[in-house]
């Protein structure tokens, strides 16, 4: 909570204890959700909370960069509150995605920069594969 107080303050967000509920619930995961997931969570502490107020807060969450969105690949949109430097594994299977540690993976370097005009503002690796549940399902078949 004082973490989340002390990033709502620095972005000139009122701190409102609908936001801290949500933020949690994108906090908690660690398979980094959908909006739609989200409310899921959300709803059982706030029955009253609709899907509208969820998707808002979480662009409002976006905008200021509270989250980020990740994974051009997945068709819906999906949330990271872990703004720390970090890679992402992604199952292929389950479209679940997990972090994996900055330091587990070589520095990533743009050899010959970007061609002109684009600009980088930070490089992410993406490993894809199977995740352990996925990968015992298929073994199992
Ligand atoms: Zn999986
Ligand atoms: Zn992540």
């Amino acid at each position: 909570m004082d973490l989340f107080r002390t990033r709502c303050a620095s972005r000139g967000l009122a701190c409102t204890h609908q936001r801290w509920v949500i933020y949690r619930a994108l906090m908690n995961s660690v398979e980094h959700p959908s909006p739609e997931g989200v409310y899921e969570q959300v709803r059982r502490e706030m029955p009253s909370i609709s899907l509208a107020t969820v998707y808002k807060t979480i662009k409002t969450f976006v905008e200021v960069g509270l989250v980020r969105e990740v994974s051009p690949e997945h068709a819906t949109v999906r949330l990271d509150a872990n703004l720390e430097p970090h890679h992402h594994f992604i199952c292929l299977r389950c479209k679940a995605i997990y972090d994996l540690r900055e330091e587990d993976i070589e520095p990533v370097t743009l050899r010959r920069g970007l061609p002109n005009g684009f600009r980088a503002e930070r490089t992410t690796v993406e490993v894809l594969g199977l995740c352990p549940k996925c990968s015992r399902e298929e073994q199992a078949n």
